[in-house]
């Protein structure tokens, strides 16, 4: 799942300097991604394209303050 837009070649022209450069294309695929989103720089560089389901971050257990819950 991607978490930012899919950014085509047109639309990466469009970007201002600052933002371009948090974008890299795949030597791979030839498609622009985000180095800021891990999911799309793993699917790109690591995983070598393979798609996998979200993982849920989850607080360790006592970590979260419960009061703020309890109090309704
Ligand atoms: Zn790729």
């Amino acid at each position: 799942m991607q978490a930012y837009p899919v950014v085509t070649d047109a639309k990466y022209k469009k970007l201002g300097r600052a933002e371009r450069k948090h974008f890299k294309r795949c030597p791979e695929c030839g498609k622009w991604f985000d180095m800021r989103d891990l999911d799309d720089v793993f699917f790109h560089c690591v995983d070598g394209h393979v798609d996998k389901a979200d993982i849920q971050f989850r607080e360790p257990s006592g970590w979260s303050d419960d009061t703020t819950r309890a109090a309704g």
